[in-house]
């Protein structure tokens, strides 16, 4: 019997990642990921349920080239997962920036790819990578059809007073620029897996989710719908991150502009790569953007690695503390991503004296390995504070096929 199936697809600016589900089951059927594409050390990984994970280094010029690869491994007849392309019931597409335009899934026509090119100005690193991807898809899988789901759709929620930033008014209309926010994808997961958790309808609750990865965002989440959210008009706004600065000051800019004009002459990229990819936990410790790394310099006496591990914390905890007080108080506070599912001590650091708000961590709980969904809160905590491993992937199949079902 033809078990149909979801192909989930992430391009990001050098890569492409993948995962093939089943669609009622929801089980992974094979998963990998393209690398380094347009590089000379490009390499193809790949695995499934029923072969061993296999590394290829090989010549892999575009995303188009990476697609092929990847479908001609998915068809293949001794390793392959799939026998013909009636198997695959959609593609859904990960797409980083929906604009103002998308707030919800939705499936690909002509128009939709038209309008998707208005958004390659805001998200110049992945909407054109993403609309690649599309263009593959439609090349190598005919008559299949493709969902897009956007990272940003999620927080398309927010009251304009929150997403508005305080410049002149014309720079959003004629130039979109707003708050749109990031990793709505995640962010909904995790709120849909708090409320069975909790055992209570999403509609009820008040939750905030932190995200904490190399990338990191925290959101404000009342009735299932995003209040606010941290990151901006582009994802290097809201908490400190790997490599990303997050707040600072915008004047900060044009003063270094002024200090170092030889440099950034000119250049706005010189400036996005400063902020982008030398700031952050990397840039105050000037060792790493790992937190594993981190944290290990701290053990060994390393004052900067302590002081990126403080920062970070308490970045985060600014914005726990400032969305507590947006939503009147919260039912969960939520972890998830890279640091948030597997670091108790930064857990640790950002809930600690947060008990005037009712959030209390214990710590036995906390530092027990595992990455299954769990509490960590004490009993006397009234904030229920719970570890969820996210699941971008599952989502995007969810997400794809619903939008599929609603046609
Ligand atoms: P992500 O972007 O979600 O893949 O998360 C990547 C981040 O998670 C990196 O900073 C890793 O150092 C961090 N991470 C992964 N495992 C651990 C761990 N056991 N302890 C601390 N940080 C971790």
């Amino acid at each position: 019997m033809k078990i149909l199936k979801v192909l989930v697809v992430n391009c990001g600016s050098s890569s492409v990642k993948y995962t093939l589900l089943e669609m009622v089951s929801e089980k992974k059927v094979a998963w990998g990921i393209v690398e380094c594409i347009g590089l000379s050390e490009a390499y193809y990984k790949r695995q499934s349920v029923n072969t061993d994970e296999k590394k290829d280094y090989m010549k892999i010029a575009n995303h188009r080239e990476a697609i092929e690869l990847v479908i001609k491994n998915l068809f293949d007849e001794k390793v392959g997962s799939i026998v013909d392309n009636s198997e695959i019931a959609v593609v859904g597409h990960r797409v980083a920036h929906g604009g103002v335009k998308f707030s919800k899934s939705v499936l690909v026509t002509e128009k939709v790819k038209e309008d998707l090119k208005e958004y390659f100005a805001i998200a110049p690193l992945h909407n054109p990578a993403n609309y690649a991807g599309v263009l593959a898809i439609e090349k190598v899988l005919p008559g299949v059809p493709s969902v897009l789901v956007f990272d940003t759709a999620f927080h398309q929620t927010m009251p304009d007073y929150a997403y508005m930033y305080a410049i002149p008014y014309e720079y959003y209309e004629k130039d979109h620029v707003r708050r749109y926010g990031f990793h709505g994808t995640s962010h909904n997961y995790v709120s849909q897996r708090a409320a069975t958790i909790l055992n209570e309808s999403l509609n009820k609750l008040k939750l905030i989710t932190v995200h904490l990865g190399n990338g990191s965002s925290v959101a404000a989440i009342e009735k299932g719908k995003v209040v606010d959210t941290s990151m901006g008009f582009t994802p290097l706004q809201g908490v400190i991150m790997g490599t990303r600065c997050g707040d600072i000051d915008p004047a900060i800019i044009p003063y270094i502009l002024s200090f170092y004009p030889q440099q950034y002459k000119n250049s706005s990229d010189a400036l996005n790569t400063l902020m982008n990819k030398k700031s952050g936990l990397l840039g105050i410790s000037g060792l790493s953007a790992d937190m594993r790394i981190i944290i290990k310099a701290i053990k060994s006496g390393n004052k900067r690695a302590k002081l990126a591990f403080e920062m970070l914390c308490y970045s985060v905890k600014k914005y726990i503390s400032a969305y507590y007080g947006v939503l009147n108080g919260i039912d969960g506070l939520i972890f998830t991503a890279g640091i948030g599912e597997n670091s108790p001590f930064v857990r640790e650091k950002i809930c600690a004296n947060l008990h005037a708000l009712g959030i209390e961590v214990d710590s036995e709980k906390n530092n027990l390995e595992s990455s299954e969904e769990r509490l960590i809160s004490s009993s006397n905590s009234k904030v229920k504070v719970i570890v969820i491993p996210t699941n971008e992937e599952l989502m995007i199949a969810r997400e794809s096929k619903i939008c599929l079902d609603g046609v």
